[in-house]
């Protein structure tokens, strides 16, 4: 059956390794073969076995027998004004999902997706009104990157330099493929751990796991509210990990050193941009050492809200600062692509 093969794009380096040594050990060939496979995955030059051209033709046809490598394919590229390019990529059984390359200064931040849809049902995001389909497999969270970083060379948009896992799913809540994605980005492809982000609206045991981890990974958390009762209005996750167990997980991350904690912070007129909520906000933030990125909300369909009036921005910024935290103000990009958020693909299963 074809869809047990492995894929070998989801493979961290060392099972990859081992797994093809076995392979052609068993088939009496060398061992350079396997490192070289493993040039061809990671040097990321090839897409087909076919294409690894320094092996006998007999040798690409048994891995192709063996093994699947196989990137998700592209549905659709679209191109905002402002240089961001989101991919609507379509995964072996139809599924959909989206990545957008950001590009910001020196900077060429890849977004991606961990699962199709996402079950957490936060009020404010478009992802959570469309469902949760299914989670994704390390190789279609890889073979984003993968994908990406060809599409960004071929379209002189240099090289990708950090990646951020804020696309579409809750990365830990799909931990037993996010875990070895992150191996192989990092042990893999080379792209450091202080350059890629995992981003969770607060999943407990998640954020323990990622603390054990020896790389230092960087953690945002979806904060979006500073005091529980109004988080549990906004995200349904709040009642099952609540504001001080999460703020303790928080600290234990904290405390492994050399990882940087961010809040995310969704400002949504009339809804959790109230000046009272500085103060404790600036606490939470004070606590974890956590830098604090303001986001306008980006609307959607689902609900009436509104973004923060820039004033009201502008004062929590401020008023951050003034309390001694770091703070940035993150305008949402590639807005006239509905490169935020899960908006396409919503707005696809509208229309459908
Ligand atoms: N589930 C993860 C990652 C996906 S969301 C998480 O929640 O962190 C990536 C970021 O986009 C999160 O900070 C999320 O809160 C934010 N976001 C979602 N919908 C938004 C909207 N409509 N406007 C602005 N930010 C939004």
């Amino acid at each position: 059956m074809t869809s047990e093969r492995p894929n070998l794009l989801g493979m961290p380096p060392a099972e990859l390794t081992e797994l093809l040594g076995g392979h052609f050990e068993a088939r009496g060939q060398p061992r350079y073969r396997a490192a070289q496979v493993r040039e061809w995955v990671f040097g990321n030059t090839a897409r087909s076995f076919d294409e690894m051209t320094n092996l006998p033709a007999r040798e690409r046809a048994a891995l192709a027998e063996a093994f699947r490598f196989q990137e998700p394919e592209t549905d659709i590229v679209s191109l905002s004004s402002d240089g961001t390019a989101k991919h609507l990529w379509k995964l072996h059984d139809g599924e959909v999902v989206e990545s957008v390359l950001i590009p910001s200064g020196s900077r060429l931040t890849l977004c991606i997706s961990s699962q199709a849809g996402c079950a957490l049902r936060c009020k404010f995001c478009a992802t959570g009104w469309s469902g949760f389909a299914r989670q994704l497999s390390a190789a279609a969270i890889v073979g984003q990157y993968r994908a990406s970083v060809r599409w960004a060379r071929e379209n002189d948009r240099g090289a990708v330099t950090n990646v951020v896992f804020m696309g579409m799913g809750e990365p830990l809540a799909n931990r037993k493929a996010v875990m070895p994605a992150l191996s192989i980005l990092n042990g893999g492809y080379g792209l450091g751990a202080r350059r890629i982000t995992v981003s969770t609206v607060g999943v407990i045991p998640g954020i323990e796991a990622l603390a054990r981890r020896r790389e230092q990974f960087r953690l945002a958390l979806s904060l979006h509210a500073p005091v529980s009762e109004l988080r549990a209005e906004l995200i349904p996750l709040e009642k099952r990990y609540p504001l001080d167990q999460l703020m303790r997980a928080l600290e234990a991350f904290n405390r492994k050193g050399g990882r940087r904690i961010t809040f995310e912070y969704t400002m949504i007129r009339g809804v959790n941009d109230d000046p009272a909520l500085l103060a404790p906000l600036a606490g939470l933030a004070r606590r974890v050492q956590a830098f604090v990125n303001l986001i306008p909300f980006n609307p959607i369909p689902y609900v009436d809200w509104k973004p923060s009036l820039r004033g009201r921005v502008n004062e929590f910024r401020d008023g951050l600062e003034d309390g001694g935290v770091p703070v940035a103000v993150r305008e949402p990009r590639g807005r006239d692509i509905d490169a935020a958020c899960g908006q396409l693909r919503a707005r696809r299963q509208q229309s459908a």
